[in-house]
């Protein structure tokens, strides 16, 4: 099935106020490329302000992360109201770092999700194996437990994108093979068809993330079931993001 690519980029946290100029450029830039999606997930802080600066473009706006609940004692943390209420129309869920740094297993992440599908965010589940793991032959296992386990109730093509991410590929500058890739994502691909039914399963959005840059993406969004990436260091120049988009 052609999905439309959707390129999304996470900036970290990196990016102040004076960062909105390169926002505002991808936005422009964005309404050029009409066959794929942009989207652009900056701290929470400037969500607001970039939702504001970036209005009336194709360009959407994300969060990075979101708590389980709604609203109560959670000093530091971010609901999915509130990115709601800030201009978000999407938030990545289950990143590497969080799952790393922060101890976020898959069980949270699908809470997270769910959290996010409820306020009507498109949830972006990313999922990815260590080099350990890799390196033990165990990437398909890993990643379809993942799979599994982190997909809230209520997936499908219009409330989730699954964002596959190689621990070991993200900020290094290293990638896997194309065969390697197109891999794991026909076997997400499958999975996901068995788990959701060939209506649901087959329009989810498969994004590759793991060191895109201008230079590999045109061979890595050619690969089959490889739906759009999700890029890091990459997406804080706007010339460099807009290039992988217009790699597609
Ligand atoms: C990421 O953080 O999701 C990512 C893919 O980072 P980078 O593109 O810098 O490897």
């Amino acid at each position: 099935m052609a999905l439309k690519p959707l390129i999304a980029g996470n900036w970290k946290m990196n990016g102040v106020g004076a960062s909105l100029d390169e926002a505002r450029a991808i936005a422009e830039g964005a309404a050029a490329l009409t066959s794929v999606d942009l989207l652009l997930c900056p701290p929470a802080t400037l969500i607001g302000r970039m939702a504001a600066r970036c209005a009336g473009t194709p360009l959407a706006i994300g969060g990075q992360d979101c708590h389980t609940e709604i609203a109560g004692a959670f000093t530091g943390d971010v609901s999915a109201a509130m990115l709601a209420d800030a201009g978000a129309s999407h938030v990545i869920v289950g990143h590497s770092e969080r799952r790393t740094l922060h101890g976020e297993t898959s069980a949270l992440v699908r809470q997270k999700a769910e959290a996010a599908l409820a306020q009507g965010l498109v949830a972006i589940i990313c999922i990815g194996e260590t080099l350990a793991e890799r390196e033990a032959g165990r990437t398909l296992a890993v990643v379809i437990d993942q799979l599994q386990a982190s997909l809230p109730a209520g997936a499908d093509g219009h409330t989730v994108v699954i964002a596959y991410e190689p621990v070991w590929a993200i900020g290094t500058g290293k990638t896997p093979t194309s065969a390697d890739v197109a891999e794991v994502h026909a076997g997400l691909r499958a999975e996901l068809v068995r788990l959701l039914g060939a209506d649901k399963g087959a329009p989810v959005r498969l994004l590759y993330g793991g060191s895109v840059k201008p230079s590999n993406a045109a061979e890595l969004m050619a690969l089959p079931d490889v739906n759009g990436a999700l890029v890091g260091g990459a997406s804080l120049k706007s010339a460099d993001f807009l290039a992988i988009a217009a790699a597609v």
